[in-house]
């Protein structure tokens, strides 16, 4: 399915999350382990507002574990709250509940205290187009609740799911766009599976992929196409070298630089390729630094 964030659609999700929102005291808001800043939307933090909120780090068995460290230690400086999860295991994810009762204790506590009876605590699931949302609802909610459409004109009855004894879960998900505008966040968006669509050349989007494991996972490069660190410099000589020694090669004996992408990216995708992030707190620090002084 093709998502074209139109400024019109853009306003459409904008409006839907804000309805949302309103019905719930938390949001779970899902970003990726492996890129979590790239995957973030940049209106969250209005949009969210003053409510509480779990930041939850999505497929974190595809995700380099002490990046996934290291991004929580980032985002607890922050002051957020947050917590790894992985949805096809489940690793996690019965935290969630407990989580949730924590952050609203003090709210709850106010409304007991003015004779409020206590009733389950609202939450709804945000986050940006195949992140895990559906399947992380699927998961919480033990069977096959999630409604489906990724498009954010799609409109159904909402429901609550009940999750565990304090819980209940809009079974709709929240869905922002990803900002892919900035040329190496729409890379890395690519290179996860988070932008299906072509907006990006493939070829370009397996040169970054193989350019940045160079730098940071020589010995997963290593490992699956042969190229020792230091032997090829230049992504797109990668590509072509992974082409050769995989055999994606044209009549002529030419490389099929399109056929060794598509290798390249469905094994990242897929986390054939060994558990990789593809950013790193620091990475956004000194992005920061140089925009700053540009
Ligand atoms: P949504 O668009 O945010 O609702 O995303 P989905 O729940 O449909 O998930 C998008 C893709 O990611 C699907 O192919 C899922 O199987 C996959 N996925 C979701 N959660 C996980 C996870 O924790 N680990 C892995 N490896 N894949 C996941």
């Amino acid at each position: 399915m093709v998502i074209q964030w139109f400024p019109g659609h853009m306003a459409k999700a904008k409006r839907q999350v804000e309805e949302k929102m309103k019905m719930v005291d938390v949001v779970l808001e899902l970003l990726d382990a492996r890129l979590p800043m790239s995957s973030r939307n940049p209106l969250i933090d209005r949009l969210v507002g003053k409510k509480p909120r779990l930041v939850l780090l999505t497929k974190t068995d595809l995700a380099d574990p002490a990046a996934t460290e290291a991004w929580v230690s980032q985002f607890n400086r922050l002051g957020l709250n947050v917590l790894p999860v992985d949805a096809t295991t489940g690793k996690g994810v019965a935290q969630i509940p407990k989580r949730c009762e924590t952050l609203l204790e003090e709210k709850f506590a106010a409304l007991a205290r003015k004779g409020i009876r206590t009733r389950r605590i609202r939450a709804m699931i945000l986050g940006i187009p195949n992140v895990g949302k559906s399947t992380l609802i699927n998961r919480l909610a033990k069977r096959n609740a999630a409604q489906t459409g990724d498009r954010p004109g799609v409109t159904k009855g909402q429901q609550w799911i009940r999750i565990g004894n304090a819980l209940e879960l809009l079974d709709t998900p929240g869905i922002l766009w990803p900002k892919f505008e900035d040329q190496q966040v729409g890379l890395r968006l690519a290179a996860s599976g988070a932008i299906r669509e072509e907006i990006l050349p493939l070829e370009e989007v397996a040169a970054f992929a193989l350019q940045y494991m160079a730098n940071r996972y020589p010995d997963l490069l290593k490992e699956r196409y042969g190229i020792a660190s230091g032997e090829v410099q230049e992504g797109a000589r990668m590509l072509e070298e992974v082409g050769r020694r995989r055999g994606c090669m044209r009549k002529g004996g030419e490389v099929d630089l399109e056929k060794a992408a598509e290798l390249v990216v469905h094994e990242i995708r897929s986390g054939r390729i060994g558990r990789i992030s593809l950013e790193l707190p620091d990475d956004w620090q000194k992005e920061g630094e140089s925009s700053a002084h540009e």
